[in-house]
C-alpha cells in the first residue's frame, strides 16, 4: 500500500544494533527505506546489518554516544553523506539504572538523563536541517510505561521517559510548520538485553509484567514493524504530539 511505502526514504534508528530499535529498523527496511543503525557497540551491528540487508535494504552502521553533543552531529553528518539525506529519525538509545531514589549517586542520574532524554533532544536538534529539507522528516522517540507509571527502582528511568514524552510535544509544536511530525512510542515489556537484565535484578518481574498485560505475553522487537513504518510514512501525516502505547493493553489494565 502507497500510504506505508518509504521507498527513497532514509532512516536513522538510534541503538538500532539490537533490541525495539532493530524491530523497528527492519519494519523501515521491509518498507523500502534505506537505514542507518547508530549505537556504541559495532561489534552488535554484524548481525543486525545482516538481517536488514536481507530485507533488500541498503543498510550501514555509524558508532555514535547520544550523550555526546559532538558526536551526535558527525552521526547525523554521516548519515547524510552514506545514504543520500535523512528523513526519519528514531531516538531509541536507551538505559536505566535500577535503585531507589536514596540510593541513586549524581553521576548515575546524569547517566541516565543524558542518556534517555538528554541524547534524544541533540540527535533531534542536529536532525532538524535534514529533515527540513526532506519536506516530509518524522521524529520517533521511545518512551515506556515509566512515562505514565512510577516504580521504586526508576527515579531518574521513569524522570528521563516521562521528559520524552514533553519533548516530543514542544518538538510538535516547534516544527509542524516544517512538514515534521514528532510522535512518542511508548513500549510495554519487551524481551529485549535490558529487560534480561531488568528480570536478573527484579525478582518476580517476569511473572508480574505477563500476569498484567491483557494480552498474555511480553513484546518482542517485531512488534514494533508496524507502529515505526506508520509513523515514518506518509499515513501519518497529521498525527503529531502523540505518544502511543505499544504494550499489548498494559496501560489500560487495571
Ligand atoms: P537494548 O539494551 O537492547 O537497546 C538499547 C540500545 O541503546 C542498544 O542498542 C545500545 O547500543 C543503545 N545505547 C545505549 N546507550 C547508548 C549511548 N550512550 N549512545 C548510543 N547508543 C546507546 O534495550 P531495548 O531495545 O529494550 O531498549 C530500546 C529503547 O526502548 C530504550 O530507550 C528503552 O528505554 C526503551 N524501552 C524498552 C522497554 C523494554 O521492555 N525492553 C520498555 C520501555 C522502553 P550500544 O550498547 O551499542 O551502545
Amino acid at each position: 500500500m502507497r500510504l506505508f511505502d518509504l521507498g527513497g526514504r532514509v532512516a536513522l534508528v538510534t541503538g538500532g544494533n539490537g533490541g525495539i530499535g532493530l524491530g523497528m529498523a527492519k519494519g523501515f527496511a521491509a518498507a523500502g527505506a534505506k537505514v542507518m543503525i547508530a549505537g556504541r557497540r559495532a561489534e552488535k551491528a554484524g548481525a543486525a546489518l545482516a538481517e536488514l540487508k536481507a530485507l533488500g535494504a541498503e543498510a550501514a552502521f555509524v558508532a555514535v554516544d547520544v550523550t555526546d553533543e559532538a558526536s551526535v552531529r558527525a552521526m547525523v553528518r554521516e548519515t547524510v553523506a552514506q545514504l543520500g539525506g535523512l528523513d526519519i529519525l528514531v531516538n531509541n538509545a536507551g538505559m536505566a539504572i535500577r535503585k531507589r531514589p536514596e540510593d541513586y549517586t549524581a553521576a548515575e542520574w546524569h547517566a541516565v538523563i543524558e542518556t534517555n532524554l538528554t541524547g534524544a533532544f541533540f540527535a533531534a536538534q542536529a536532525a532538524y536541517p535534514a529533515l527540513k529539507r526532506s519536506g516530509r522528516g518524522k521524529v520517533i522517540n521511545i518512551g515506556s510505561m515509566m512515562s505514565i507509571f512510577g516504580a521504586p527502582f526508576a527515579p531518574a528511568y521513569a524522570a528521563s521517559k516521562g521528559g520524552i514524552v514533553q519533548l516530543t510535544k514542544a518538538l510538535a509544536t516547534a516544527w509542524a510548520a516544517d512538514g515534521i511530525q514528532v510522535n512518542a512510542v511508548l513500549p510495554g515489556w519487551i524481551d529485549t538485553d535490558l529487560t534480561r537484565e531488568a528480570r536478573r535484578q527484579i525478582e518476580g518481574l517476569y511473572e508480574r509484567a505477563l500476569a498484567r498485560t491483557p494480552a498474555q505475553r511480553w513484546g518482542v522487537p517485531d512488534d514494533f514493524a508496524g507502529i515505526a513504518v506508520f509513523l515514518a510514512s506518509s499515513a501519518s501525516d497529521f498525527v503529531t504530539g502523540a505518544a502511543i502505547p505499544v504494550d499489548g493493553g498494559y496501560s489500560v489494565s487495571a
